[in-house]
């Protein structure tokens, strides 16, 4: 199918986008690496009068380090994420989790804003994100908000997102050294949306203690869900196969999952087990391993 007719314009500002965007109100959708939303104007899922292409308004494409947070912009492409030196090496685990989304085109076109902003509850980067306490910023006619991951996310396919709002930086906290980190997913096939993926932190603290435990899930809840009995487990202790096997029954249990045609929600929630088990481990590993 082909998409209904639409206005097309192309800022090269944020103002410039912005004041289309409150011009055009609920009518008008932002079009950023169109990987989402192009198929869903195509299916007629979406139909806007008005696309604001925000591709010309380079100003949002960065990635750069601020002190201990490195700082993104809503623009910016997956790919350039996933090969960028300084995310690998301040932080790996979003590489790494980007590296699971679709295949190479799909990450060329696709930008952290899109994705964020599509907030599907099976999507990698917002699970990372939710893990790492990242801070969006959003602006609009009134003014930027900063919200945190947990007021971001708001429900499936849905952000707190105004319609005259667009996302424009992303800051994430850099991962101290001593950090054990995994990003983990099962998919049927690679590339594939994730059915249950898991993104866990282990921020080391002395006598080989963990001082924080981060756990992030995608796949079985609306949005990401932050598993924090299981968190609170682990935190302030030292690590054990037994703490860890643990923490994974609690993740379990913290879930809702549905069941679709991609699997039920009991198979989901031992994926959530186990996914939460595995990759706490390949956390902790790394730790031991002075990765
Ligand atoms: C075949 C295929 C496989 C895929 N596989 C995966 C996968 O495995 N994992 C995964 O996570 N994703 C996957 N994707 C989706 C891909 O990651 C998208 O790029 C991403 O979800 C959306 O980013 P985008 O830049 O393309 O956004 P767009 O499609 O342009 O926009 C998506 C939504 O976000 C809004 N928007 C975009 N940017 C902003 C902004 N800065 N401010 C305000 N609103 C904004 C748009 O209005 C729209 O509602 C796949 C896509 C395809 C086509």
């Amino acid at each position: 199918m082909k998409p209904c007719a639409f206005e097309y314009f192309t800022p090269a500002t944020v103002p410039e986008a912005i004041g289309l965007l409150e011009r055009y109100g609920e009518e008008a959708k932002v079009l950023a690496g169109g990987q989402s939303l192009i198929p869903m104007l195509n299916f007629r899922v979406a139909r806007p009068k008005v696309l604001v292409d925000i591709n010309q308004v380079k100003e949002l494409d960065y990635i750069r380090e601020e002190k201990d947070e490195l700082v993104i912009g809503g623009l910016t492409r997956e790919r350039s994420l996933e090969v960028s030196p300084l995310i690998q090496k301040k932080c790996p685990i979003l590489a790494e989790a980007i590296s699971y989304i679709g295949h190479l085109p799909i990450r060329t076109r696709g930008t952290m804003g899109g994705s964020l902003v599509h907030a599907d509850p099976t999507a990698e980067i917002p699970v990372v994100i939710s893990a790492l306490e990242g801070t969006m910023k959003v602006v609009g006619p009134s003014g930027e908000r900063l919200l945190r991951a947990e007021e971001f996310f708001v429900t499936y396919l849905t952000s707190a997102l105004e319609p005259s709002e667009i996302l424009v930086e992303v800051r994430i906290p850099t991962l101290p050294p001593n950090t054990g980190w995994s990003f983990m997913e099962f998919s049927r096939r690679h590339g594939d949306f994730g059915i249950v993926s898991v993104a866990a932190l282990l921020f080391m603290g002395s006598q080989g203690r963990c001082q924080k435990a981060s756990l992030a899930l995608g796949g079985v809840a609306p949005s990401p869900l932050r598993a924090r009995e299981a968190e609170k487990l682990l935190s302030g202790q030292v690590i054990t196969a037994a703490l860890i096997m643990e923490a994974g029954v609690l993740a379990a249990q913290a879930t809702e999952p549905e069941s679709d045609y991609h699997a039920s929600a009991e198979y989901r929630r031992n994926l959530a087990k186990v996914f939460t088990q595995r990759s706490l481990q390949e956390a902790w590993n790394k730790i031991k391993g002075g990765k």
